[in-house]
């Protein structure tokens, strides 16, 4: 028999996501467990894949398969694709196996013709009805499959309804809208040179291909590389019966969710919009009625969607999100999924659901996505500052925050804003998925248009992007680089200032400030400390950062980059008097004067740690970032250091370097300039003598030996800390611990890791340069040309954010093998950006490290991801 690709809801369930795409799996079990959906089919995942090796064609036995169900699904109906006497139409929508803001959109009233609209209106005795769902169809299919701009048919719409008077698009008459159709219609053909197409089924095949491009589109590309999607899962199309909620007033479209998705309360939240299709509310193009409004409305509906409400969070037990339409006052459901929410309000509702009894703690640490807590730990406005500030508009509090920035009106401009290192803030009539990448740079986002389930509020949600949607105080015109806010002139660079806890906007700009956690943050924290084998460390070079990252929960430092030390005005100067000192006694000169900012340093970092373990990574100064290049800085460091002008010029030439990141830095420093590595052993050890001292804690540091290749060079330069150490211990009257471990960072360590460990106490993979040096590319250049790469499918995500698991991830497996071959309890740690990345955090956990070390604001991101793969590997 050949595979199956297609099908009926009958025949699926919500365990059959891989397949169905989430939206056809959960129609699937809905349809199981008896609710009221209309009937229909899902082409597979699988079809999706198909379609692309097959050329981008559909394959004939696909094709009979579609056919095949078209006709169980036109029996249930008891309607045929079409009949004008007795017209079946259905809506086509995408799904992929988690749900992608990019994909394609709804097609719905597919099916109608010049034909089957006039069967239509007879049927219902409507003609108003027919044929506003047939310019619905028009748009959506010129749209979407055929790629018309929706735009065209919008000025076509608006100017008919200027010209008869109306305000609102339900008080266009069947004649208004019979013209609607023939200028969209004569707008298709001009657009296209062809005819509308009248065939049913060719509609249904143009519709499912349109789908399965759109897997491919930039947008999608763009939102799988930031949610580590696959290409090769392919999305699904599903193909259900139409129920229409622009009938009359008994009718009605909506969503909903069982709780709600910015606080987490347990409340029914959604809205509604009477006589209106799915697009209407989804696009924030009328403003709907709250979901309460409908009990008054419609009683018996509003009982039925209660309890259908309840039976799907029991089920799924989860907070769910669905959509539904009542067609002459009987209640149909259209979808339902776990319910995108704010990070606030994962954690209250993950929380809660244990307490309800629902879930287990380990279920509530798997429903959060580790990255949404980023938007928790996100600035709010500085009270005093707030207190000054005067608000002109308020909209919906869509997405909570706060944020200020340069006012842009389309999302190229702010995607070119934000390159140029500018905050933005993207102001926009409503925002499409075109704008995805416009909304990721973004500090906030300020719509004119749109409900609290329009696109902008729930993309910026699901990013943790400040939100302001809905604000009608805003008069903003596509293409114009202008806007009023409440009454006032904003044009483009102008600052605003947003808060989307309350919706409120304000002129100029308003100081932020971090954002503070507790309540269900540390409950949740709780849990995943709880669950979690790997340790959680930071990368901190200060002692600030390393207090802020205590609070964070880190439990230790992973990484001191002893160079990003001396980036301060007042201390450069002596950190490049080192670099381009030509003598052994210039060096040692220079070498005193930082000294003792090392040692203050040192000690305020081990006071911030209160006697966690602290690994301090000794000089590793790409030089070109330190080389002076202003005339002005010259002077001064030729004048300090007695040297003319000209001389200083001279070493600055020799010291050039064609490939910094692969020059004379790290342990090649050392290995050249013992001195080095002593004055910074020197630092270590005093700083940790005093503050063993001063507060009695049993400090034991880690001196950390960066860019190793060769374990000769790791014993040449562990060989003068441990000589330095015995001398200034002897030299203080005291012994105490300390160990010398090595970064792996060159493929070389990593490859003779087992002779590297007879030399290290301790491994920390240094990801940025082994991710450089395994690829070949240079980190600080990589992004010219990735973006071709991922467009090309070559790689799919950045591997400089996220491991490469086959090629580095390999090197690291193997690293750590040898490593504890030599030395069994060798401790590994990562201390390189992957560190706060939650799929590469997995990743450490599964190889066996002991730890990941990453910046300060992802310590808890780090924390629910180690839980969260000590949860799923033990499964
Ligand atoms: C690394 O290379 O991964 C690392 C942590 O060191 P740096 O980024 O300082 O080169
Ligand atoms: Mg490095």
């Amino acid at each position: 028999m050949s595979q199956k690709y297609v099908y009926l809801f009958s025949e699926g369930s919500a365990k059959m996501r891989d397949l169905l795409g989430g939206k056809g799996a959960n129609l699937a079990e809905m349809t199981t467990l008896g609710l009221p959906v209309p009937f229909g089919f899902t082409v597979s995942t699988e079809a999706c894949t198909r379609y692309y090796t097959d050329k981008m064609t559909i394959a004939d036995e696909i094709i009979d398969q579609i056919e095949a169900a078209l006709v169980v699904t036109e029996e249930k109906a008891g309607k045929k694709f079409g009949d004008p006497s007795n017209p079946f139409l259905v809506s086509v929508r995408s799904g992929a196996r988690a749900s992608m803001p990019g994909m394609m959109d709804t097609i719905l009233n597919l099916g109608l013709n010049d034909d089957t609209v006039v069967g239509l209106a007879k049927l219902t005795n409507n003609e108003r009805f027919a044929f506003d769902s047939y310019r619905r169809f028009i748009q959506m299919f010129s749209d979407v499959v055929m790629e018309v701009e929706k735009k065209k048919f919008d000025e076509i719409f608006e100017e008919i309804k200027h010209k008869n008077n109306c305000k609102l698009d339900t008080e266009l008459t069947a004649e208004n809208l019979k013209e609607v159709v023939k200028l969209y219609k004569a707008m298709y053909l001009k657009e296209k040179g062809i005819e509308f197409p009248q065939n049913p089924r060719e509609q249904l095949l143009e519709a499912i291909k349109a789908v399965f491009r759109s897997w491919d589109n930039p947008r999608a590309i763009v939102y799988r590389r930031k949610n580590d999607i696959p290409y090769d899962w392919g999305t699904a199309v599903n193909v259900q019966a139409m129920v229409f909620g622009n009938m009359g007033n008994d009718c009605g479209t909506g969503v909903a969710f069982t709780r709600d998705p910015a606080t987490g309360e347990k409340r029914l939240f959604g809205e509604y919009l009477i006589n209106a299709q799915g697009e209407d509310v989804v696009a924030g193009i009328r403003t709907p009625q709250p979901i309460d409004r409908l009990k008054i409305d419609m009683p018996g509906v509003y009982d039925q969607f209660v309890k259908t409400a309840q039976i799907l969070e029991s089920h799924y037990r989860d907070m769910q999100d669905m959509e539904y339409t009542i067609q002459g006052g009987k209640l149909f459901m259209l979808q339902t999924r776990n319910g995108k929410r704010t990070a606030a309000s994962a954690l209250k509702i993950a929380c809660d659901l244990v307490n309800e009894g629902m879930i287990t703690e380990e279920e509530a640490l798997l429903k959060i996505d580790p990255k949404s807590l980023d938007a928790l730990l996100h600035p709010t406005f500085k009270p005093a500052a707030l207190k000054a500030a005067k608000d002109i508009a308020t909209g919906l509090a869509a997405s909570p925050g706060a944020a200020c920035g340069r006012v842009y009106f389309t999302a190229e401009d702010a995607v070119e804003a934000s390159g140029r290192g500018e905050k933005v803030i993207l102001v926009r009539l409503e925002t499409s998925p075109e704008d995805i990448e416009g909304m990721h740079v973004s500090q906030g986002i300020l719509t004119a248009r749109g409900g609290m389930t329009s696109h902008a509020a729930v993309v910026a949600r699901g990013m943790g992007t400040c939100c302001v949607a809905g604000c009608g105080d805003v008069r903003v015109v596509e293409g114009a680089k202008s806007c009023t806010i409440g009454g006032n002139a904003v044009k483009e660079g102008d600052w605003i200032s947003l808060n989307g806890s309350t919706g409120k906007v304000y002129l100029g700009a308003i100081e932020t400030m971090p954002a503070e956690v507790s309540g269900n943050f540390a409950t949740i924290m709780g849990w995943a400390d709880k669950f979690r084998t790997l340790k959680v460390y930071t990368n901190a070079d200060t002692p600030f950062d390393a207090a802020k990252a205590v609070e964070f929960g880190a439990e230790g430092i992973g990484l001191t980059r002893t160079e990003h030390m001396f980036f301060d005005p007042d201390r450069i100067p002596a950190m490049r008097e080192m670099i381009v000192s030509n003598t052994e006694e210039e060096r040692r000169k220079a070498l005193a004067k930082l000294l003792p900012m090392q040692i203050e340093d040192f000690k305020g970092i081990y006071k911030a740690m209160g006697g966690r373990p602290v690994t301090i990574r000794f000089l590793d100064p790409p030089l070109h970032e330190f080389l002076p290049t202003d005339e002005e800085d010259i002077i001064a460091l030729a004048k300090d250091m007695g040297i003319t002008v000209d001389d200083l010029k001279a070493t600055i030439s020799s010291l050039h370097e064609f490939n910094p990141m692969m020059g004379h830095r790290g342990c090649r420093l050392a290995v050249t300039y013992p001195e080095i590595a002593e004055m910074q052993t020197r630092a270590v050890i005093i700083a940790a003598i005093e503050v063993r001292k001063e507060t009695g804690l049993d400090i034991v540091p880690e001196i950390m030996i960066p860019l190793v290749g060769e374990v000769k060079e790791l014993k040449y330069v562990k060989d003068i800390v441990d000589a330095t150490a015995k001398k200034v211990m002897e030299e203080q009257g005291v012994t105490f611990k300390y160990e010398v471990g090595t970064m792996i960072e060159i493929p070389r360590a990593a490859i003779t890791a087992d002779e590297i460990a007879t030399e290290a106490e301790f491994f920390s993979f240094g990801t940025n340069d082994l991710t450089q040096m395994t690829f070949g590319f240079s980190r600080d250049d990589a992004g010219k040309f990735l973006g071709e790469y991922y467009s090309k499918k070559i790689y799919e995500s950045d591997p400089f954010a996220r491991v490469d698991q086959k090629g580095v991830g390999k090197l690291m497996e193997m690293a750590a093998t040898l490593g504890r071959k030599t030395r069994p309890n060798l401790s590994l740690g990562i201390c390189g950006e992957h560190g706060g990345d939650p799929s590469s955090v997995e990743f450490c956990h599964r190889i066996g490290l002991n730890y990941v070390s990453c910046s300060p604001f992802r310590v808890p991101i780090a924390r629910l991801a180690a839980a969260q793969a000590a949860i799923t590997n033990k499964k």
